[in-house]
């Protein structure tokens, strides 16, 4: 394949300076669109990260240890500023390394890259800590920065997740090391160059690329390393608790969701029919928060089947860098292999193809690209492997019950707990059902609305810990009590 750009090599990023790795070794960068290599990324090991937490260590102890929240506020907002000016570049960046549309990168990750930054400017300036009042004494807590944090992010929303670590990190004092996808580098290093430029310190701010397993792995190990903010995979969720149990980091675990999308005949059709192919199909049906799963009242069950199915093929699949698409390519090609087993495994189990369950036809250069289209399934039972095991693409699959305990029961049938929602005109029933359901957050008539200031987390196997507001202002700081006799 012949490159329509030059490739771009990136650096690692520590103690505020662009260093290739000790390995000088380079892992490619691809974009997933055309199968076109567009980047080098270091391949980076112990050696560098052994360097990288010093160097934060350094910055913990120098100038950085002092600075006041109202002037970390001001550099949170300076790093969004920044962002904004760059937007465009970034929203490129992201669209070539994820294979997602422009429309997406601008709508999406980098808008909220930038509100990500604004939002935990003004979050740290409100926020407060507690007082206990008790007879004869008071208690007030105080609190202080970690120290070192590493900060390990997936490869579906680089830049959008990475900030949503690195903003409440910095706000509290911390000095980050961040490891973002091998697979998505680009928006990440651009970061490093927005921090370097706005004036974090030197060694608060480092990112090191590499392979999770070299990378990774030896940040949840490092006893320099004081806590780990990891967002990815379930079976490697379990992998970071246990290389950082030894060195009793505080863990934070974002992970897998398969999530119920649960409609009752009393909906809204025409508004539950647009949100649940959202829902379904947002991102290449790569966002954590996906219902991959949906639950549909038996006698809607034709009725809204049918109008998804329109729904879907009437998305503009093709060039992510043509404004107008809305269905771009699958991160990766090994990743589309991936989604192309479970389809054949939901037709092994069972299931009827009501759509897609194939690559679309596209011209060159897009013919290479890791493409797939929206697929639909039916007639799986709901405990089926494609019903219940995380597939993290554009493959959603259809099961009707009968009853309110039904849809809840078949909601909780599954092993992960992120969220859910819940499509109906009743409220009473809404609040019930949101009651009943095992995850971490729960949608009525909506997907994916998000104020910044809520717990953001999962319940069984979606994870550990919540982040948002202040419940990640708490995780990226050590509280102290002090108790004070009052007689
Ligand atoms: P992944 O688990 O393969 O990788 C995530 C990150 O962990 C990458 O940076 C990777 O290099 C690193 N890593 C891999 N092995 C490691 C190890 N042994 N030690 C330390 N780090 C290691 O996940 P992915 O394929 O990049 O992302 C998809 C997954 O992420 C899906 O399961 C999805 O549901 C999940 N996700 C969850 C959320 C959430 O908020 N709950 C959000 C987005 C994605």
């Amino acid at each position: 394949m012949t490159n329509r750009h030059a490739v771009q090599r990136i650096d690692n990023f520590v103690g505020g300076q662009f260093v290739p790795p000790a390995s000088t070794a380079w892992l490619p960068d691809t974009d997933p669109a055309t199968g076109e290599h567009i980047a080098d990324v270091p391949r980076s090991d112990a050696r560098d990260v052994n360097d990288a937490v010093s160097a934060a260590q350094r910055a913990c102890v120098g100038p950085w240890g002092g600075w006041t929240v109202a002037e970390r506020a001001d550099l949170l907002d300076r790093i969004a500023t920044a962002v904004q000016a760059r937007a465009e570049d970034l929203v490129l960046l992201e669209a070539r390394d994820t294979g997602k549309p422009l429309h997406t990168a601008r709508a999406v990750d980098i808008a909220r890259t930038v509100a990500n930054f604004r939002f935990f400017a003004g979050a740290v300036r409100h926020y407060s800590s507690d007082a206990h009042s008790m007879p004869g004494a008071l208690n007030y807590t105080l609190r202080r920065p970690l120290g070192v944090v590493a900060l390990i992010t997936p490869w579906n929303l680089p830049a959008y997740l990475a900030s949503w670590k690195i903003a409440p990190a910095l706000a509290m004092g911390n000095a980050v090391i961040c490891k973002p996808s091998e697979l998505t580098p680009l928006t990440v290093n651009a970061l490093a160059e927005i921090a370097h430029e706005v004036g974090v310190p030197d060694g608060v701010f480092n990112v090191v690329h590499g392979l999770g397993h070299e990378v990774g792995q030896a940040l949840c190990e490092h006893p320099g390393v004081k806590a780990i903010s990891f967002t990815g995979g379930t079976a490697t969720g379990a992998l970071v608790a246990a290389a950082a149990a030894p060195t009793f980091k505080k863990v934070s675990l974002e992970l897998g969701g398969k999530n119920p999308t649960i409609v009752f005949a009393d909906c809204d059709f025409d508004a539950t029919v647009q949100g649940v192919l959202r829902a379904s199909f947002s991102n290449q049906g790569q966002v954590c928060l996906c219902g991959e799963r949906l639950l549909v009242e038996r006698s809607l069950a034709p009725r809204l089947t049918e109008a998804l199915v329109r729904g879907a093929r009437a998305l503009r699949i093709g060039d992510p860098l043509d404004p107008d698409t809305r269905f771009g390519a699958q991160v990766s090609h090994d990743h589309r292999a991936k989604i192309e087993g479970y389809v054949a495994l939901a037709r092994q189990e069972g299931g009827t193809v009501e759509c897609g369950g194939k690559r679309p036809i596209l011209v060159a250069p897009h013919d290479q690209g890791a493409f797939y289209e929206p697929t639909i399934i039916s007639g799986l039972a709901s405990t089926a492997r494609a019903a219940t095991e995380e597939i993290f693409g554009p493959v959603v699959t259809i099961h009707p019950f009968d009853t309110d305990a039904q849809a809840v029961t078949m909601a909780n049938e599954v092993e992960y707990g992120l969220s859910a929602s819940v499509w109906t005109s009743n409220l009473l029933r809404a609040h019930r059902v949101a009651e009943q359901l095992d995850v971490g957050t729960v949608w009525v008539n909506t997907w994916l609305t998000r104020d910044l200031r809520v717990p953001f987390g999962g319940m069984k196997r979606s994870g550990l810990g919540r982040e948002g507001g202040r419940y990640s202002l708490e995780f990226f700081s050590e509280a102290k009590n002090v108790c004070i006799a009052l007689a």
